[in-house]
């Protein structure tokens, strides 16, 4: 077996460092950042500890978790072996200095870290936070949600590639992972490859500076699911070299039947790529996106999260945080947890402007790009030809009908009119009528695939007018 270099063993326990934080908890951490690789090949990493205490003190409790952590990275199938030594070197300066302390970031930022180089392939284990079963189904992310289980469902089958984009915080990364996760869980063997866009510039970067540059190519021949996220970072930085290594790898992909998702900060046509067959290709695939949540729905994730954590700040607090923050998912967990932990370590009666106090750091307004219902009966009137005084008229025609449920189901998609002035728009109908026509629609786009692509196209087309 292939000994790695005391540079790249570094290099692997400064990626596990902060995952390791996270899963062994802040109590050990200290332990943690005094150990120093010292060398590994493909089965065992022998680490320096500082003394016989903390040797003890890892060994018997924390071998296993690190040694099936570094597994993960080293994409092996199980756990590798760890071997502690105490050794008397001088401390090794931190290679991590702007490491956080625990609480560890997310396995977002872990992957985004910056990374020194190597040309090992490291992947960054998903997060098991994000599966589907964690994931609240609502109007803003029901499409999304929908192609995502298609794509877990069958891989490289039929939606190639999925492109998922939202503003920040809304459920991307979370998404994109569970999908990792279901695929893992059907096939024991398959190999889901995540990575941010970042990461793998630096790994190309790195493999172009060695030389190795094909090797890193042929590496990505053996991924099954590709999960690639914030590409916006690939369209930002100066020089083709970064976008042509990506798209020769997304292309590798495709034509095998390999699954490719993809996220990013703006839909495909957004992105500031240079070269327009990537763009293109992008944009042909599914293009999904994730929407601000609605109140409900924040409450719904709100209840689910604080029910996981195990903690409870009454309904009225939790109506509160949904009310004040709108736009984004993770700052509604943040003020939640810092709601719940104010309130656990003060202990105090927490009252209605306390909470709106601890809260305001969190506060953002959303603006989203709004379309008017006239565009969306206008452009239905026009791609599924009927017209629009039928559409918006009394005639319940099976030709007309269906007409109508899109433009509906469109208007709820992409208005911020409620279910009520959606039915008074088209021909003084009632809420049910619209809710109906919602419903059928979503039921079609989860199972049927040309309404989900007729839809997707849609969407494309109206948000990009
Ligand atoms: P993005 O990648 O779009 O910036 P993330 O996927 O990191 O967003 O999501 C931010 C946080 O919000 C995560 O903790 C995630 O679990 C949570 N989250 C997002 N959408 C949902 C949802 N629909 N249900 C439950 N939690 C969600
Ligand atoms: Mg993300």
């Amino acid at each position: 077996m292939p000994e790695r270099s005391t540079a790249s063993s570094h290099e692997l326990w400064r990626i596990a460092l902060p995952i390791l934080a996270e899963r062994i908890g802040p109590a050990t951490y200290g332990f943690l950042r005094d150990i120093q690789p010292i060398s590994c090949d493909d089965d065992t990493m022998v680490l320096g500890v500082p003394n016989q205490f903390a040797k003890a003190w890892l060994e018997e409790r924390h071998s296993g978790l690190i040694g099936a952590t570094l597994g993960e990275i080293l994409q092996h199938q199980g756990p590798i072996r760890v071997e502690m030594r105490v050794s008397a070197q001088p401390p090794i300066p931190d290679p991590t200095p702007t490491l956080a302390p625990p609480p560890a970031p997310a396995p977002e930022l872990v992957a985004t870290a910056k990374t020194a180089p190597t040309g090992d392939f490291y992947a960054i284990p998903l997060n098991a936070k994000y599966t589907f079963d964690n994931f609240v189904v609502a109007d803003c992310n029901r499409f999304a949600h929908a192609a995502a289980i298609q794509v877990a469902k069958s891989p490289g089958k039929s939606y190639n590639p999925l492109f998922i984009h939202s503003k920040v915080g809304l459920g991307k990364t979370h998404l994109m992972q569970a999908i990792g996760h279901m695929v893992k869980q059907q096939h024991a063997n398959a190999r889901v490859v995540y990575i941010s866009a970042e990461e793998f510039v630096n790994q190309l970067i790195t493999s172009i500076r060695d030389n190795r540059n094909d090797e890193f190519r042929r590496r990505y021949r053996t991924v099954d699911v590709w999960l690639v996220d914030d590409i916006q970072f690939i369209a930002s930085i100066e020089g083709p070299v970064s976008e042509e290594a990506f798209f020769h790898t997304f292309n590798t992909l495709c034509q095998t039947n390999k699954q490719v998702v993809i996220a990013s900060d703006c839909p495909p046509r957004h992105l500031q790529l240079m070269n327009e067959r990537l763009r293109s290709r992008l944009d042909m695939g599914i293009v999904a996106d994730l929407r601000y949540p609605d109140y409900e729905t924040r409450i719904a994730i709100l209840e689910k999260k604080a029910q996981s954590e195990g903690t409870s700040i009454g309904r009225d607090n939790l109506e509160l945080i949904a009310k004040s923050i709108e736009s984004n998912i993770r700052a509604l967990e943040g003020a939640l947890l810092n709601v719940c932990a104010y309130a656990s370590l003060n202990a105090v009666e927490l009252t209605p402007a306390l909470v709106e106090e601890i809260i305001a750091p969190y506060r953002a307004h959303s603006e989203e790009k709004r379309v008017a219902l006239r565009d969306i009966v206008d452009y239905v009137s026009s791609v599924l030809a009927c017209s629009k005084e039928n559409m918006l008229g009394q005639k319940r025609s099976k030709d007309i009908v269906w007409p109508r449920q899109v433009a509906m189901y469109l208007g709820r998609e992409l208005t911020a009119n409620s279910l009520a002035e959606i039915g008074r728009y088209f021909g003084d109908r009632d809420h049910t009528t619209v809710m109906h026509a919602y419903e059928k629609v979503s039921r079609l786009i989860a199972t049927d695939e040309a309404t989900l692509w007729l839809i997707n196209d849609m969407k494309s087309a109206l948000r990009g007018s």
